[in-house]
């Protein structure tokens, strides 16, 4: 009976084969600018900073290499989500034709919009540590402006981490991450499989010993082809729902007005919580609480 349930699942799986060409795996890139190698203050990753330009261009150089990476071990389909400030940082003249880019904020999934189950993997370019890590380079959490940091079911995440648990609500895992160390480590607590970049060993908020660009893209380059291999064996990161959310906010006055809205209650002066049905209705719920008019 086995033997010949095989045969018959080999028959039709042939036939497949012989029909449908495999259509390319399809791969979503989020590229954050922080996490760029060089990138340590805002002259690189705001538009006024004198050196944003250069950055634009590192920045887009390193997606690029992701993008070789991934298809020295296959043809790929891909998606690269631009989230970073304006959301408009990667120099999209410059990316294979074939590649489709999310521009402009603000967009439903943020840093992960364009994301669905038929991706295979998400990859992090760039991406930064979060809030609550002591001398990351630019750690915080979604806004450095507004956020004292988000806690998911009880756990400050950085926002690798909560990309990736977006990610895992469409069952993708997470492939890789590039930052500096502390942005890589806190991604690989939750997706250990998850290959990494270290592209700057951070010694503070505004410095680090940094790889030069060129070194940075050859580690991203490696570090995805690596991480390609394992595509089989990645876990998606699936958070427990309903989520219970905690986020705080820098003012006071931010946490109370957010505790106007249904479902968040203030747990004390700068926290607010509740609980959601999914990481969607949470990422679009904090969009709206960092863009409310400063008081
Ligand atoms: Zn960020």
């Amino acid at each position: 009976m086995i033997a010949r349930l095989s045969v018959v699942v080999f028959f039709s799986l042939s036939v497949l084969h012989v029909q449908a060409q495999p259509r390319p795996r399809k791969v979503f890139i989020s590229a954050d600018m922080e996490g760029i190698t060089g990138v340590v203050q805002p002259a690189q990753p705001g538009p006024e900073g004198f050196e944003y330009g250069r950055a634009r261009e590192w920045m887009t150089a390193e997606v690029n290499a992701a993008i070789a990476g991934i298809r020295a071990a296959g043809a790929a389909e891909i998606v690269v989500c631009d989230s970073h400030g304006n959301g408009q940082s990667v120099l999209i003249d410059r990316l294979p034709d074939d590649v489709r880019i999310v521009r402009g904020f603000p967009r439903p999934l943020e840093m992960m919009q364009g994301i669905d189950e038929s991706f295979a993997a998400a990859v992090f370019i760039g991406y930064h540590a979060s809030e609550w890590s002591a001398n990351a380079v630019r750690g915080h959490t979604i806004s450095s402006a507004r956020l004292l940091g988000v806690k998911l079911n009880g756990m400050e995440v950085s926002e690798g981490i909560y990309s990736a648990a977006l990610a895992g609500q469409f069952g993708v895992p997470v492939a890789f991450v590039s930052g500096d160390r502390l942005a890589v480590t806190q991604v690989q607590r939750i997706a250990p499989a998850a290959e990494g970049a270290i592209v700057k060993e951070p010694y503070g908020y505004h410095a680090a010993m940094t790889l030069t660009p060129a070194r940075g893209q050859a580690l991203i380059r490696e570090g995805l082809s690596r991480a390609m291999g394992k595509l089989g064996s990645l876990q998606p990161y699936r958070i427990r729902t309903p989520i219970e959310l905690e986020v705080g906010f820098k003012l006071t006055i931010d946490a109370e007005r957010a505790a106007f809205v249904p479902g968040l209650s203030r747990s004390d002066a700068h926290n607010v919580k509740g609980s959601f049905k999914d990481m969607t209705e949470i990422t679009k719920l904090l969009q709206v609480l960092t863009s409310l008019e400063l008081p």
